[in-house]
């Protein structure tokens, strides 16, 4: 059998597997300070621990905590990006973003992507597997643990748009949450966090049910299903109105307002008529557009509109009474864009 995983593991569980072994309660508390706020990545550093039970430890369980496989600096110092891989040489993406309000993350909940997003590099290689509670943990904790060895602070909010769809993995995503909740390990308030899905929309419900005041982004990225269908192929399968319809119920039953993100593509999505449908399909919803204009992907022949289009679709959402806004540039010269770290060391091995 494989050595069990101390990472990751709820506080209750860590008890009654430390209970096996006869050890008193209290190890469970410094074990977890050790795992999630001094870094540790090994029973040995554990030095307040004695040395028979760091070696029964060892013996007995692992430490699942993802490794650093590359890392690219933007050259403004804002944006970081890593390549983290675990045990069995999985590796995923997870972005640092030092913004003025503080540090946020990227996190990726599944190992490429299976939705098939045509502006996406994520889903070039298909999705390799969804990830674990402890892994999704193991991206926030390792960005935490660096930042805290830079002297640069904490995580303070989550964004859950790394590669993957989150709400394919949905219970691993809500205890992903729930576990960085948790003060013994990060302590973030729900609000801190926002999810963002391609739209799979009996989950939206679910999670609308949950009570956790969690912000939600849809991927919408065109304002009709022919031109949906085709950029996103999810949209074959929960077509746009539904999508929609479940972002309003999560407004209204969370009182949070949802974001849509649009990426904008040059003379795919970008033209006025298209903007025209965008303002109707915003009508009386408690919500926000983001524009993004694309990151060109190479292995896509997708371009990205020219300032002036960029301006004239914001504009028009503007004098419509939409709430919109055009995302800020982070780390385009590191690659930033979902997916393509990964990609370059899926080509070029090792
Ligand atoms: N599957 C989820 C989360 C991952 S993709 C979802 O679809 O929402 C999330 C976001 O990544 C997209 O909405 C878009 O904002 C961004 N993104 C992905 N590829 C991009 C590209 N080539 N250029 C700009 N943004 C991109």
């Amino acid at each position: 059998m494989a050595a069990r995983d101390l990472f990751g593991m709820e506080m209750l569980e860590l008890r009654h597997v430390l209970d096996e072994f006869e050890l008193p309660k209290y190890r469970a508390k410094q074990i977890v300070e050790w795992l999630y706020h001094r870094g540790a990545a090994d029973f040995e550093e554990m030095t307040n621990l004695p040395k028979t039970l760091r070696e029964l430890l060892a013996a007995e369980f692992v430490i699942g905590k993802p490794t650093l496989r590359d890392r690219l600096d933007s050259s403004d110092g804002h944006t970081t990006k890593f390549l983290l891989e675990y045990a069995d040489g999985t590796a995923v993406e997870t972005v640092l973003m030092r913004q003025p309000y503080g540090n946020s993350i990227c996190v990726s909940t599944q190992a490429g992507c299976n939705m098939g997003c045509v502006f996406c590099a994520s889903t070039l290689h298909g999705m390799a597997r969804s990830l674990t509670v402890g892994e999704i943990v193991g991206q926030a904790v390792y960005i935490n643990d660096v930042l805290r060895e830079e002297e640069q602070g904490k995580v303070d909010t989550v964004v859950i748009m790394g590669s993957g769809e989150p709400l394919m993995n949905y219970d691993n995503v809500l205890g992903f949450m729930r576990f960085l909740h948790e003060d013994y390990v990060l302590g973030l308030g729900y609000r801190n966090f926002t999810l963002s899905t391609s739209g799979i929309v009996p989950n939206m419900y679910k999670l609308a049910e949950e009570g956790l005041p969690v912000s939600l982004s849809v991927s919408l990225h065109a304002p009709n299903d022919e031109l949906r269908s085709e950029i996103m192929p999810i949209n074959r399968k929960y077509h746009l109105a539904d999508v929609v319809a479940a972002a309003k119920h999560y407004a209204d039953t969370t009182k949070r307002r949802v974001t849509y993100e649009y990426i904008l593509i040059d003379h795919l999505n970008d033209n006025e008529e298209q903007a025209e449908e965008l303002v109707s399909l915003m009508q009386g919803q408690l919500a926000s557009v983001n524009l993004i204009p694309i990151n060109p992907v190479k292995e896509r022949n997708l371009l990205r509109p020219s300032k002036a289009r960029i301006e004239a679709f914001e504009k028009y959402l503007k004098n419509h009474h939409v709430n919109v806004t055009v995302r800020r540039e982070m780390g385009t010269d590191i690659q930033a864009a979902c997916g393509q770290l990964r990609n370059k060391h899926l080509q070029e091995p090792g």
